[in-house]
This record gives C-alpha cells, sequence and structure tokens, in this order.
C-alpha cells in the first residue's frame, strides 16, 4: 500500500489525490482521503484505481480543508471489498479520527479476538484497525502515551497515519520495513511513503522517517518523538528490487540506481556469454541496464510492454494471469532473432511472467535464451505486507534452481545471491534489509499464523 498525510496546506486534498497519484504503483484496489477542517474528519473513499475510487465531485467538497491523509490498497490481509479500503474514519465523542497503514500486523488477530472479548465490533476485516480500538481504549488523557502503549502491543511492519482535528501523527514499526519519507511544501509538512510523492507535489524531500520513530505535526510545527525501547534497520528487500518506483529515493539513493547496481552484481555472478542483455519492463530495465554496463554485453530493448495492462501479480486467478501476461508482454522480432539472448527480471513468483517470456523470445527468434534474476529465489511467504503470501504459490519454496530451470525451460537460470544483494544495499548506506522472503529468518515475530485459519 501507500500512503500521503500533510498538515496545514491550503490544497490539502489536492495535493493529497496528487502524491496518491504517484503513489499508484503501491496499490491498484482502492484508495481514498481523509480531510481535517479543525473540527471534524470527512473521507471519500471507493474501489479500483484513484480515478475510479475518488471522483472530481468528491474531491471538490473536500477542497478548503486544511489536513488530509490518503492511502491506496494493495490487499495482503481482507477481503477486497470497500469497508477495507483506508483511511478509515472513526467517528467518537473523543472526536474523529483517521487512520491509514501501510504494511501487515503479524498479531492482529490474536489483538481482536482479545478485544471482541471485551465487546469491540470490529467494522471491517483488516489487520489495519486493530489500532484505532486500542486508541479509543486506552485511559490516558494524553493521545501521545496511549499512541505509545498502542503500538508497544501491535507486532508486524507499519507505516501509521492517524489524523485528528488538532495533529497528524506518522509513526514507523521498530525495524522501519515499510518506507516512509518526510518532506515540506509552502511550509507545510508532509509525509509519503515514497520520494516521488513528494517531487510530485513539489514539496522537499527532508528525510527518511527511522524505525520506531513518532513524528507528529500540528500548529506548533513538527515533534520528533520514538516509542520503542530497541530498534534495528530491516527494510523491506522487495522495496528495492520491485516495489517502489525507481525514481524514488531512500536516504537519499535512487532506486534506479540501487536496481542499476543489482544489475551489475548479477552480472558478477552469472557466467555466461551473450549477445544482448534485455529488461523485463518496467521493473527490471534498470537491472538489464546494470548487467550490461558491467559485463559489456550490449543492453537492447526486446520486450514491450503494454503500459495499460496492470500488475499481474496482482490479477486473482491464474487463467487471467496466464492471458494478462501475454497482453502485457511482446518480444521485439528484429532485436533477438538469431541472438543468444540474456534475459533480466526482478523476481521469480509463481513462474507465469517467465515461461511465457522464454517461450515467446524463443518463438521470436532467439537461438538461446539465458536467465539473470536480480533478486535471491523467492522461498518464504511475506507478513509483513508485501503479497508474497503462500508457500504454495511460490515456485522456489518447493523447487530446486535446476528444476525451475526445467520448468520455465530457460538454457540457463541464475539468481543473485543473497550476499551479493546484501552488498549493494550496503554501497546505498542502508543499515540493514529484511531478507525474510528469501532465508526465512523473520526479523519480527509472528504469531497470527499459529491461530487457527479464519474463514
Ligand atoms: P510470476 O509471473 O513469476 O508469478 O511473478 C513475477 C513477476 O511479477 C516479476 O516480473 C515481477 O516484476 C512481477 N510482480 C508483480 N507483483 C509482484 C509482487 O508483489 N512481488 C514480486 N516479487 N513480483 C511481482
Ligand atoms: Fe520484504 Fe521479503 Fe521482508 Fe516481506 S519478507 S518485508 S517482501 S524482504
Ligand atoms: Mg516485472
Amino acid at each position: 500500500c501507500g500512503v500521503f498525510g500533510i498538515w496545514n496546506h491550503p490544497n490539502a486534498a489536492e495535493l493529497t489525490y496528487m502524491a496518491l497519484h504517484s503513489l499508484q504503483h503501491r496499490g491498484q484496489e482502492g484508495a481514498g482521503i481523509v480531510c481535517s477542517n479543525g473540527e471534524n474528519l470527512f473521507g471519500a473513499r471507493g474501489m479500483g484505481l484513484l480515478p475510479d475510487a475518488i471522483s472530481q465531485v468528491q474531491l471538490d467538497s473536500l477542497r478548503g480543508y486544511r489536513s488530509a491523509i490518503g492511502h491506496v490498497r494493495y490487499a495482503t490481509t481482507g477481503a477486497s471489498e470497500l469497508s477495507n479500503v483506508q483511511p478509515f474514519l472513526f467517528k467518537h465523542s473523543k472526536g474523529d479520527l483517521g487512520l491509514a497503514h501501510n504494511g501487515n500486523l503479524t498479531n492482529a488477530r490474536q489483538i481482536r479476538h482479545a478485544l471482541e472479548e471485551e465487546g469491540a465490533i470490529f467494522q471491517t476485516s483488516s489487520d489495519s484497525e486493530v489500532l484505532g480500538h486500542l486508541l479509543f481504549k486506552a485511559k490516558s488523557p494524553s493521545f501521545k502515551s496511549n499512541l505509545k502503549a498502542a503500538l508497544n502491543q501491535i507486532k508486524g511492519a507499519f507505516a501509521y497515519l492517524v489524523l485528528q482535528k488538532d495533529s497528524l501523527t506518522a509513526t514507523l514499526d521498530s525495524h522501519g520495513v515499510r518506507p516512509l519519507m518526510l518532506g515540506k511544501v509552502d511550509g507545510a509538512y508532509c509525509v509519503a511513503s515514497e520520494s516521488c510523492a513528494l517531487m510530485a507535489i513539489g514539496a522537499e524531500y527532508i528525510r527518511d522517517v527511522e524505525p520506531g520513530e513518532i513524528l507528529t505535526f500540528n500548529d506548533a510545527g513538527m515533534e520528533e518523538d520514538n516509542y520503542a525501547l530497541e530498534t534495528k534497520h530491516r527494510m523491506c528487500s522487495m522495496e528495492y528490487v520491485y516495489f517502489a518506483r525507481p525514481d524514488s529515493e531512500f536516504r537519499h539513493h535512487s532506486i534506479y540506481n540501487v536496481r542499476k547496481a543489482l544489475g551489475e552484481q548479477l552480472a558478477k555472478e552469472m557466467n555466461i556469454d551473450a549477445d544482448i542483455v534485455i529488461g523485463v519492463p518496467d521493473s527490471s530495465l534498470q537491472a538489464a541496464k546494470g548487467f550490461s554496463s558491467y559485463s559489456g554485453i550490449p543492453n537492447e530493448q526486446g520486450l514491450l510492454k503494454n503500459r495499460y495492462v496492470g500488475r499481474t501479480f496482482i490479477t486473482p486467478d491464474q487463467k487471467m494471469r496466464e492471458r494478462a501476461v501475454r497482453m502485457k508482454h511482446a518480444p521485439i522480432r528484429d532485436v533477438v532473432e538469431g541472438k543468444r539472448v540474456i534475459v533480466i527480471d526482478d523476481s521469480i513468483v509463481r513462474g507465469t511472467t517467465s515461461k511465457y517470456i522464454v517461450k515467446a523470445l524463443r518463438s521470436a527468434g532467439a537461438k538461446e535464451v539465458h536467465m539473470g534474476i536480480s533478486s535471491p529465489p523467492l522461498k518464504h511467504p511475506c507478513y509483513y505486507g508485501i503479497d508474497v503470501s503462500t508457500h504454495a504459490e511460490l515456485i522456489a519454496a518447493y523447487q530446486t534452481v535446476e528444476e525451475i530451470r526445467q520448468e520455465i525451460e530457460v538454457d540457463s537460470l541464475t539468481y543473485l545471491s543473497v550476499e551479493g544483494m546484501h552488498g549493494v544495499y550496503k554501497q546505498f548506506e542502508s543499515k540493514g534489509e529484511c531478507d525474510a522472503c528469501f532465508t526465512g529468518n523473520y526479523p519480527i515475530e509472528i504469531v497470527d499464523h499459529l491461530l487457527p485459519e479464519e474463514k
């Protein structure tokens, strides 16, 4: 998912809408905005891409409100339905509260069961809602101390934005798994999942929010605080590999350059000679460039992407996913015919994309097709908010690299090593990354998978 928030700007709703547009790649299932007029909160949300989710009429109705939060949704837990589209808007005698969450809580079901036992009624099936309940249940008159207590109860990955009539609060989990960036536009503070959203609205990108940090924005300015006794840096590796937009920056380093370096590292590890190297558009074009610059093998555009087809991974069933992949990528015959081709992709999840691409390149006349993957094999599900969800769907969870090579019918298959990947992130001043989907070393405890499955 993607989140954005802004405090005290005359065009809060419009800027939120524009920022969400730049975060659209982080979620296409639904979108919403909640605004404050200084007294009450008002919201608009809907299913689908931003222009379908929020109409011009709705946006106009929020004009003039000075603070806002917004969300684009990519479902990892909770059904794909309107009630789960964020920001959530809680109406309460203590004051309205808006909530937007990116990530995934790993003990939400446990907390929810306990709260339901005490009589709480949840409005959604989303894990994100529990924070709202914990905040209202708390007894202290200080919102900050209630928030700290609540944040110390929840486990998992989260970038949370909380909007109230007199403040906007942004907070990150103690491992900093999901990105969150601080910015400023026309004197107003704002926060966004990625810096590309700050650029889109003409904001200055100040810095990355730190693990365990709480930033509060109100009419007195910004207050910096933290809630966690112990913090670690465990930024999601897949944000670099695949999820974030290449023009976004983490710690002021562009994802574009990180992906290029991942490609260079892959070239160091993959000793295959070929005539051309091509990337699977769009997310692997930078890795292919890096591969080419290290290996000296020319980089060509061998595959064309139909930009009107969405992210195939997100399509719900396998048959349709295959069809979507075919619609999405077309080989350029003149480029690949008679050539030994190295094709670079960022990851293999189920293998749908790679299988089709290898077939398509061969039918366009490629003499040899070798595949390089700019991340290690995805063997374990993600519980922290990226949809590498079930074990059974991950081809590398139950097959060796050689078996996958045979299954996708490619001449050779090389994945980037885990060490090689971390080495690249270090070059970009990263202080540590989560790699659980590759290694199974989960940095944050997972409580809920021990509970029985719900319907
Ligand atoms: P597959 O076709 O193997 O199931 O999926 C891999 C392809 O889907 C890659 O080209 C990758 O860029 C793309 N992809 C789309 N969404 C995701 C996602 O959430 N995670 C990963 N790892 N890859 C994704
Ligand atoms: Fe990212 Fe993988 Fe960690 Fe999930 S398990 S947060 S996808 S690195
Ligand atoms: Mg791709």
